[in-house]
């Protein structure tokens, strides 16, 4: 039975896929996002330990809550670190007719015939992609994450070539990602995909801040304030979005 580490569960999500959503949480991920709310998810190979049918078994508890749209959202961390699991997790989902999201921000994605196959074998189960796209430019995608953005866009396009709705989110940073360029960037790549069937933005917050003081790393945005409402309102209209807060 494939196994997966688990950093948590939230039972009652509202806000990461439509409806009410048990959401699971994923550990590890390859990125590191300057505004991360959740670094304690970073640490590959911690954390619980399941099998996909106790993970499965605990979802399904909640199925009544769930109504016609809601489900099941997988994010983390980052799912794709852990695809196998995922994979046999959404198989039993849909096995059991609930809907299943994929919060993802497609770091591990590779543009290569081999995950490919991998990343197909996912989709197949798999009913909506939430997908960050977190800088339109390349450089300072990586000086904000710690990679560049070419494999994010080619999962992007490659979600679009097998036509799999998605959720596009893009996090305002004042300073960073709120330049009227980086946003017409961000749209401008939208523009080239069939499937997007919604943009979100999302403010930037510091909440995640006393995480970072107890696991002793350095928050880099410490001076950074949230986003404007003026700020907010103007990246909307820019990338015919609506806000989440
Ligand atoms: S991809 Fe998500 S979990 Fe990973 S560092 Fe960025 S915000 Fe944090």
């Amino acid at each position: 039975m494939t196994q997966g580490y688990i950093h948590s569960f939230e039972t009652f999500g509202s806000v990461d896929g439509p409806g009410v959503r048990f959401l699971i949480f994923m550990q590890g991920c390859p990125m590191r996002c300057m505004y991360c709310h959740n670094p304690d998810t970073w640490k590959q190979n911690v954390g619980d330990l399941m099998d996909v049918d106790s993970v499965v078994n605990k979802a399904i508890r909640y199925k009544n809550y769930w109504g016609k749209e809601g489900g099941v959202t997988v994010s983390g961390g980052e799912a794709l670190s852990q695809i196998q699991f995922v994979t046999e997790l959404f198989k039993a989902l849909k096995a059991k007719d609930v809907n299943t999201c994929l919060d993802t921000s497609a770091g591990p994605y590779r543009d290569e015939p081999e995950y490919i196959e991998i990343f197909d074998e996912l989709m197949k189960y798999t009913d909506l992609v939430l997908l960050d796209i977190k800088h339109s430019d390349s450089k300072e995608h990586k000086k904000l994450t710690g990679i560049s953005n070419e494999n994010i866009l080619a999962c992007a396009k490659h979600l679009s070539d097998l036509n799999k709705p998605v959720w596009i989110r893009h996090v305002l940073v004042p300073g960073i990602t709120d330049s009227e360029e980086q946003l017409k960037g961000v749209r401008a790549i939208i523009d080239t995909l069939s499937n997007v069937k919604k943009v979100e933005v999302l403010p930037y917050h510091s909440l995640g801040i006393h995480k970072y003081e107890s696991l002793g790393i350095d928050y880099k945005l410490k001076d950074i304030e949230s986003p404007s409402a003026k700020s907010i309102e103007i990246a909307c209209k820019i990338l015919k979005a609506a806000p989440r807060t």
